[in-house]
Formats: structure tokens, sequence, C-alpha cells
């Protein structure tokens, strides 16, 4: 069977291998000139940033993908479990942060220390995300449950979809965290969690708890050198299956015939064919750009500029002489006032003013990533996707075309407001990213992180289905799809569309 894959993410590099070790002939095309997507590098000066994800969750998601390969993530990649899940630096004087362990007794300790009394809510908070990981995993992670439904469920799929409502997933994350906590600090903290899916609090199911029982039962881990050594050593793998990549390799348009996919056609105008094809470029990009009209019928069932997207991402990527040792691995400089951040993302579609910034520092726990006494600071914070037309919000859209040296002004002055101090002047190397660079180097659709935000039943729960319903043949990997964004569940969906591509032949 012949595949092509287009785009080289996490999604497109684990179906290709997927399919390769299953007997596939796999082509990969590549828009940029190195594999990766979203998790990528910016060597200079002696500094190394990745540019995307800077920790590990779920290992063992990706330890599928090295597994049908006859390979080990562990043997391959030795991890690092962080010892620190995150340093939590609060907007007051005097400076005060809260370092929560990645040891679930430990945390509960400093939890406690911090906020008497707030241990028993913590482990109440860990207990239900833990059901909520145990209901979730298999029939929602490991598969697309709403597509594996064919006819009436069967008794495993009830049981399945009852353990799945015993959750009450109607109510929000807001709604959890607040049974669970009364201190306001902790539920600043513990709300953010919403912004792993790039959603809001009060609009997003209480499953997205799930991320603490991610953290603290399975761990948060480092890959020494930069996660960025994952993508390359997936692209090893994947050549060593034989899979033919060709990067700088644009894919124009799916070539469909009576209703079946058939091949692609790239930027240069040459025509591949083959049995299926799996897109990782976003869905609601391939839905406008790659997908000929008159094949986009039952999905999307609205407008695709009607669909909420994710929250984007500002990044500075900073190499700085000397160090801080007020900074951990993975740092929150959180917002003064948390429900005016979400307003200003959510509602104004505006970078809040007084962001939370996320502050990495690789070089705390790896020395190789910054020249010696230097450090590495990937700062980022979570302003809205971009607007579909920019005309249509009129004067209160934000233009990073113009707006973003005074926002990446405002972000430095915050960090040295709150103990960065002359962050500005130490700065040696320095990128600027914007919601606009996301978009164009990943083809993200408004520039999104993850597709869709999960705000509401239809965009958490009827995700884009992975196998297209309008193309036969035709089948979507990676953080737009199902089951969402991040690194391990973009494996996921690899592997899956990879099941699903072996059992249709
Ligand atoms: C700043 C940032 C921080 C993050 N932090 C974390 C984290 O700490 N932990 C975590 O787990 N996740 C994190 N994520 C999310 C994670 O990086 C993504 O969910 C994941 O990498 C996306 O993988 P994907 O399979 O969706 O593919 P993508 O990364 O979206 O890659 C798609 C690929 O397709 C290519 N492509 C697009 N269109 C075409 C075309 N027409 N022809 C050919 N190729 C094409 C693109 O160039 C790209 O390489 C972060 C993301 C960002 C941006």
């Amino acid at each position: 069977m012949d595949v092509i894959v287009i785009g080289g993410g996490i999604g497109g590099l684990s179906a290709a291998i997927g399919l390769a070790a299953g007997g596939a002939r796999v082509t990969l095309l590549e828009k940029n000139a190195r594999l990766g997507g979203k998790l990528n590098v910016w060597e200079y000066g002696g500094f190394t940033f990745d540019t995307g994800p800077h920790v590990l969750t779920m290992p063992w998601a990706l330890d599928e993908v090295f597994q049908a390969a006859g390979r080990r993530l562990a043997a391959e990649l030795p991890l690092t479990p962080l010892k620190t899940v995150c340093r939590y630096h609060f907007p007051r004087k005097p400076l005060l942060y809260l370092d929560i362990p990645s040891d679930p007794n430990a945390a509960a300790q400093a939890i406690n220390d911090f906020a008497p009394g707030q241990a028993a809510g913590f482990r109440r908070f860990l207990a239900y995300a833990r059901q909520v990981s145990d209901a979730t995993t298999e029939p929602f992670l490991r598969q697309d449950f709403g597509a594996s439904v064919r006819g009436v469920p069967s008794r495993q799929q009830w049981r399945q979809l009852a353990a799945f409502l015993a959750l009450k997933p109607w109510r929000s994350l807001r709604d959890v965290v607040r049974e669970c906590f009364s201190d306001p600090r902790l539920r600043r903290i513990f709300e953010l969690y919403a912004l792993y899916s790039g959603s809001h609090p009060a609009r997003c199911s209480s499953i997205f708890a799930t991320v603490a029982d991610v953290q603290w039962r399975q761990g948060t881990y480092y890959v020494p050198g930069g996660l960025y050594r994952l993508a390359e050593k997936l692209s090893q793998i994947a050549q060593d299956l034989g899979i033919n990549i060709a990067t700088e390799s644009s894919v124009k348009e799916v070539i469909v015939k009576a209703g079946r996919a058939r091949g692609i056609r790239t930027a240069s105008g040459e025509r591949l064919y083959a049995d299926a094809v799996v897109c990782n470029a976003d869905c609601l990009t391939a839905m406008k750009t790659l997908i000929p009209p008159e094949h986009r019928c039952r999905w999307p069932d609205r407008r695709v500029d009607a669909i909420e997207p994710s929250t984007s991402a500002f990044l500075l990527l900073l190499g700085v002489a000397g160090t801080y040792p007020q900074l951990a691995h993975h740092n929150s400089f959180l917002a003064a006032d948390g429900d005016a951040e979400f307003r200003s993302i959510f509602d104004a579609r505006r970078p809040a003013d007084d962001p939370t910034v996320g502050v990495a520092c690789q070089s705390v726990t790896d020395p190789t990533k910054a020249p010696p006494g230097c450090s590495n600071l990937f700062v980022m914070t979570n302003p809205p996707a971009l607007p579909p037309d920019p005309q249509s919000w009129g004067s209160q859209t934000f233009d990073w075309h113009t707006e973003a040296p005074a926002y990446r002004e405002q972000v430095l002055c915050k960090l040295e407001t709150m103990g960065l101090t002359d962050l500005r002047q130490r700065i040696q190397v320095e990128q600027m990213w914007t919601p606009l660079d996301l978009q164009s180097r990943y083809g993200a659709h408004r520039g999104a992180i993850y597709g869709l935000s999960s705000n509401g039943w239809r965009n958490a729960f009827l995700r884009p289905p992975q196998v297209s319903p309008d193309v036969q043949g035709l089948y979507f990997v990676g953080g737009s799809t199902h089951p969402g964004g991040g690194l391990p569940l973009c494996a996921l969906s690899g592997m899956n569309a990879a099941r699903r591509i072996a059992s249709s032949e």
C-alpha cells in the first residue's frame, strides 16, 4: 500500500512510522526545511532554544511510536524527570513564589505550607484527575470513541460511556477547581490548566483537570539536549524504516477522484499518487486550502471561520548574560488579575495588558543550552488567535504587525518588575515570534496552537474526525484533530490513523 503524509509534525511522523513499520510504502512531504513542526529549534550565538514544547508528559504515548518501530523511547532518549512541576511567581511585594514538587505528597505539603488547610482539596483534585485519565485514555485517546461506535454501541462502549458520564463532564474546570480549593491563589494556578488546551476555565469541561494526573502520576520530563531531540530521533527512525522524506515540499492540493483521495499536487505542480493520504497540516487550514470545495460537505458542518480557535502564542527567545537564581526550569509569572486576563483573551480578543508569562529556563537543568554563565529564556504568553479577517473586529483588533514591539516591552517590563532585574540590558541574542509566525511557519489556522479551543461541548467532544467523512482514504492527524493538542496526543493520533489505515486494507 502507498501512503502520502502531508506534514512532518509529531502527528505526521508518528503516522508515517506506524504505517511504514506495518509494511506500507510511505512518502512524507514537509513544507519547511526541517521536520518536527511546532516541535522545533532555534540556535544562535551559542544558545539553543526549543521553540515549542519544553516539557514532555505521558511519555508512554511517544513510546508507542518507538515500539512500533521495534525501539524503546527510554533506551533511545533517556528522560530527566523534573523535580519541580512549576515555580509560580506571584505579583506582590515582597516577591513570593511557590514551588510545586512533582512528588504528589511533597506537592500536598508545599500547598499546605503555602495555604494552610488546602492539601485535602489538592488530594481530591488529584483523585478526580486520576478518575478522568482512567475513564478516558482507552476509549477517547487511544481511539476516536464517536467514530468507533457503529450502529448500536457494544456493552463495553456503554460501560465506557457510563464511566465518562460519572465524571460529570458538563461541569467546568472552574467548578471543580472551586470545589477543591478555597484559596484564590491556588484557584488561579489550577485554572491555568485550561490554557493547556487553549481554552477558558469556565467554558471548558472539568475533564481538563486530567492535567494534574498527567503531571503527578505520569510525570513531567525534560529530554536532555532539548525537546527537539525527539523530532530528530523520530526523523531518524523514519529514515531507517525507508520512508521517503521530502522537505521544502509544500502540498497545494489533495487529488480527489470519485470521492476518494488519490494523491496530492505539490506547489511545484508535481503529482504524486497513493492509496491513502494522511494530512498532518492543520485540518482547518486544510479545509480552506487543500481539499477541493466540492469535497467539504459533512465536516465542518459550519463555516471554518465560525469555529472558535484555541489560543495562540507570543514568544521571546532570549539569550541573556548571567543567571537568575530565582528561576526554575519551568516558571509562571502570574497575572495580578486572572479574570481580567481571561476576559481580555476570550471576550475582548486582545492579548492581556498584564498577562501570565511562562518562562522556561532549560539552562537550569541542561548547561549545554547556553554559553557558560549565561541563560536561555523561553518567554511565552497566551494571546488569542488571529481574527478571521482583520477588518471584522473593528478598531479593537490587535495588529501584531505594528503593536508587537510595544507588547514585547510590556512583557519584559513585567518580568523585570517581578524580579528579573536588568533583563533588557542583559539580552545578547533575541528572536520574537507572534501568532503571525505560527500561522506562516506551520500553516496553523489563525496562528492557533491547538486548532480548535475546547470551549463548549461541540469543540471539546466533537473535534474534527480523523477519518474524513467526505473523502474516502483521507485521514487527519495532529493537534487540530482527535484527540487534541500536545505532543503525546498528537503521537496517539498518528498511531490511531496508522491502525485505521492498516485495518482498511
Ligand atoms: C510555543 C508552544 C509551546 C508548546 N508547549 C508544549 C508543551 O510543553 N508540551 C506539549 O506536549 N505540547 C506543547 N505544545 C504543543 C505541541 O507542540 C503541538 O501540539 C504539536 O507539536 C503539534 O503537532 P502536530 O502533529 O499537530 O503537527 P504540527 O506541529 O502542527 O506540524 C504540522 C506540519 O505540517 C507542515 N505543513 C503544513 N501545511 C503543509 C503543506 N501544505 N505541505 C507540506 N507540509 C505542510 C508544517 O510545516 C508542519 O511542519 C506547544 C506548542 C507551541 C507552539
